[in-house]
């Protein structure tokens, strides 16, 4: 390895930006990392020492599941000493997800984990994924004062880097697909890259990085949505698989206050399951008991998501449920923000 430029391990887990088109189906699939590579001889150009690892079968970011992120967990401890940053290249259907995950699951980071993929394949002669590629690399390798800059997990996108659990894929078609509704973007790339200092993670002190691979993927996510049925409501939260709900509530955190659906709700909870209210809209908080439509969700103890996205909700409960966090502190606990993921 050279000395002095930082070191980035570069992980392909697979999405569009190493797919081709296969010629009998039409449809698009992943292909070999080396290829994809050979298609960026620009890489080599950087002022850092690229290493990379790769999926054995690169997947659609559909595919992803809690195996992966262990996976990716524990790839990223292995190497934690020996790189100075992580750049994940993964589809953008559940970037935001995984990038959730992995903020959770990577407690104390204190080097920087870029998610980044894009909207066109590498190959495409209009593709977005070299300057995404090129400029998470980049960020991954910024230093000051012999630190590096960025020290918790993102993404970046289409000339903007995010905190990676604040960030929901808006669109299936702009090369901006990414937003944060609730937090400030943590950089934008133009003429300069720029990072905005102020809101980006400050790990708490130097603490050894702690690697938590143990989810529990027993949670749930329910849409609200006027003239829901009863008993589909009462079959998802019966279901002796369910331990954490997140209940896409109205607005501000409002919900229907018919007698059923309350009392469905109230049985759940005396069961031990734990209910978070999350809003359904893209942006803002929910603020419960501002309506009367809220107000029994409050008194019964529903978890105050505040403004966190149901990406970062749904991988929160299952990094708390799989960490065995006691019944008694699980709404504390949840209510704190641990990774910067609500305010
Ligand atoms: N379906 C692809 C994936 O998520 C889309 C993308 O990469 O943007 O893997």
């Amino acid at each position: 390895m050279k000395n002095k430029v930082p070191n980035i391990l570069l992980i392909y887990t697979g999405g569009t930006i190493g797919m081709v088109q296969d010629y009998e189906s039409g449809h698009l699939k992943a292909f070999d990392f080396e290829k994809l590579v050979e298609n960026i001889p620009e890489l080599y150009q950087l002022d850092c020492e690229i290493h990379s690892v790769s999926f054995d079968r690169p997947i659609d970011s559909s595919d992803m599941n809690l195996g992966h992120w262990k996976f990716l967990a524990s790839l990223i401890e292995r190497h934690y000493d020996r790189f100075d940053g992580f750049v994940i290249l993964h589809g953008s259907d559940t970037m935001s997800y995984s990038a959730s995950a992995l903020s959770f699951m990577l407690e104390n980071l204190a080097k920087p984990v870029v998610f980044t993929g894009s909207q066109l394949p590498i190959g495409d002669l209009r593709t977005d994924a070299k300057e995404n590629l090129i400029t998470s690399i980049q960020v991954a390798s910024l230093r000051k004062g012999g630190h590096p800059v960025v020290q918790e997990v993102c993404l970046y996108f289409e000339n903007t880097l995010y905190r990676g659990n604040r960030t929901t894929k808006m669109s299936a078609e702009q090369f901006q697909a990414f937003d944060s509704p609730n937090f400030p973007v943590l950089g934008t790339s133009g003429v300069h890259l720029r990072i905005m200092e102020e809101y980006l993670w400050k790990p708490p002190g130097r603490k050894k990085l702690q690697v938590h691979t143990d989810l529990d993927n027993r949670v749930g996510l329910l849409k609200l949505f006027p003239g829901i049925h009863p008993g589909w409501v009462r079959s998802l939260l019966e279901s002796p698989e369910l331990k954490a709900l997140v209940l896409e509530s109205y607005g501000a955190g409002n919900a229907p206050t018919d007698t059923w659906f309350l009392t469905l709700l109230k049985d759940a909870i005396s069961r031990g399951v734990q209910l978070v209210n999350v809003t359904q809209c893209p942006g803002g908080s929910v603020l419960m008991g501002k309506y009367k439509t809220s107000a029994s969700l409050d008194e019964m103890g529903l978890i105050d998501g505040k403004d966190i996205t149901s990406e970062a909700a749904l991988t929160k409960l299952m990094y708390l449920l799989g960490s065995g966090v006691s019944s008694k502190s699980f709404k504390t606990i949840f209510e704190t923000s641990l990774r910067g993921e609500m305010t």
